[in-house]
């Protein structure tokens, strides 16, 4: 089962990137609770320095809540041109070791650096390097992880962060995962996560326990990537220059429904899901566009192009809900649901719902 590849991938991630860019350009933020967003009612917490990680403030939380949890949490609006001029100086040092950059955010990337340009004997000391020189040349530090496969390397830059790395080698890695969570793997939200505990699956050596035939009886066509990470396979290349020309989401329902409500509760769950992938990609599409697959695996589509991009959670809910209730109701059960945005422009969210930005906490 070892992965023989050869390869050495580092995934790069700048520490609590937009709250440590404020407290870089605001001396009197530096050792204090920040969070950046709004503190208005509906605000949502976009990122949050350490120290207000050490209440529990983190990304996504209301703001209310936030300031319930940390009355001192000290609130910034945020200021996206900074953070893009910031992402576009860590891509130039990336581009200097290797072509192989697959930008995951504004502050995240891979890097596959197997044949690197400074022709650094590891890929240990390379992330080392790159380290350093975003922290010389941005004033920011980032935690690194090394590994032979893109799942390990991700994973293995949460270990010692912030201002970190840690690497995971082929003899190691199957091993270690085991020894994680479910809920920190890639392609396992909050809701497979409780779907595995319910399974008796809490964590890597569990996910391993369970024969493949299991995992296609419950997870459907994710049956093989679980089986893989499980074992800390992952074959996926770093995918350079990557321009997506769509986001989607999609869902196979446990049954086929027939329920407006069911359905439609379906339905947002994609579309909060495909707004998590604008926001960390900063793209946002014109076109909403919803997908059923009947029972009988009949499939039809229903789309809108809007005059202007889809910028806010809100608005991608509303688009969905409309277009899936064009629908509705329905005799015939649907067995899949999904949301697709495309049609792309570059520019920035609303802020007042800015949820899901920074990295998971640590
Ligand atoms: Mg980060």
């Amino acid at each position: 089962m070892m992965e023989s590849s050869g390869r050495k991938i580092i995934h790069v991630d700048m520490d609590a990137f937009f709250a440590s860019v404020e407290q870089r350009d605001a001396p009197a933020l530096r050792g204090k609770p920040v969070a950046v967003g709004h503190e208005a009612a509906r605000g949502v917490v976009a990122a949050a320095s350490y120290e207000a990680r050490k209440f529990g403030v983190r990304s996504a939380l209301p703001s209310v809540t936030a300031l319930r949890r940390c009355p001192d949490l000290i609130f910034v609006p945020p200021r996206f041109a900074v953070y893009k001029e910031v992402s576009r100086q860590i891509h130039a040092i990336f581009a200097e070791y290797t072509d192989l950059i697959q930008p995951l955010s504004l502050d995240e990337a891979y890097l596959d650096v197997t044949a690197n340009r400074r022709d650094l004997p590891t890929a240990w000391a390379t992330a080392k390097e790159i380290r350093a020189r975003i922290l010389e040349e941005t004033g920011l530090t980032a935690s690194a992880g090394v590994s032979y496969n893109k799942f390990l390397a991700k994973l293995a830059s949460d270990q010692r962060k912030p201002n970190g790395q840690f690497a995971v080698t082929p003899d190691m890695g199957a091993a270690w995962v085991e020894t994680l969570p479910v809920s920190r793997f890639h392609g396992v939200g909050p809701v497979t996560a409780a779907k595995m505990r319910r399974l008796g699956i809490e964590t890597g050596a569990d996910l391993r326990d369970k024969p493949l035939e299991f995992l296609q009886a419950n997870f459907g066509s994710s049956a093989d990537w679980y089986f893989a990470i499980a074992r800390g396979i992952d074959h996926r290349p770093v995918n350079p220059n990557r321009e997506r020309k769509s986001s989607g989401s999609e869902t196979t329902f446990d049954r086929d429904l027939t329920l407006d409500a069911e359905i439609e509760a379906g339905v947002l769950g994609q579309a909060d899901d495909v707004w998590g992938w604008c926001e960390r990609m900063q793209g946002f599409g014109r076109t909403v566009t919803v997908k059923v697959k009947y029972g009988d695996f009949q499939q039809i589509t229903r789309s809108r192009s809007h005059s202007s991009v889809v910028d806010s959670r809100a608005l991608l809910r509303e688009a969905s809900l409309m277009l899936i209730r064009s629908v509705l109701p329905t005799q015939r059960g649907i067995r899949l649901v999904g949301v697709t945005v495309s049609n792309f422009e570059h520019r920035e969210p609303r802020t007042e719902t800015l949820p899901l930005f920074d990295e998971a906490v640590v």
